[in-house]
């Protein structure tokens, strides 16, 4: 009896995936936060956010909204490339996702919720 994954199984397939990938060696862990813990630059709450947090122990990907695979790997280049610009994350997530047309299935929400602007880390 083997049910549909759940949301949380699919996120982290795909987080171990991409460790591997990107050849992680940090402990990764996920961080689900609540919008209302998150202001915008101007105090505002209800912020959706997905950013990455690393320290001695490790990342945290810490995260308002449902995460796609596209936001797993944004993140993880981060840990894997801290001195990357913003630009280059941006365009190696591109890049990497792009030859793999399952992915399309795979991240695109059925919802037709706009998906919040990313704050960035
Ligand atoms: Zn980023």
């Amino acid at each position: 009896m083997h049910e549909k994954r759940s949301t949380a199984d699919q996120t982290n397939q795909w987080l171990h995936y991409w460790m591997q990938q990107l050849v992680i060696k940090h402990p990764v862990r996920l961080e689900r936060a609540s919008i209302w813990s998150v202001t915008d630059r101007n105090g505002r709450r209800g912020c959706s956010l997905v950013g990455v947090v690393v320290d001695t122990e490790g990342a945290r990907i810490i995260h308002t909204r449902r995460l796609t695979e596209e936001d797993i790997v944004h993140e993880l280049l981060h840990v894997a490339h801290p001195h990357w610009s913003e630009e280059a994350v941006v365009a190696e997530t591109a890049r990497l996702l792009k030859p793999r047309p399952r992915h399309r299935r795979a991240a695109r929400s059925t919802e037709t919720e706009n998906t919040p602007a990313r704050v960035e880390c």
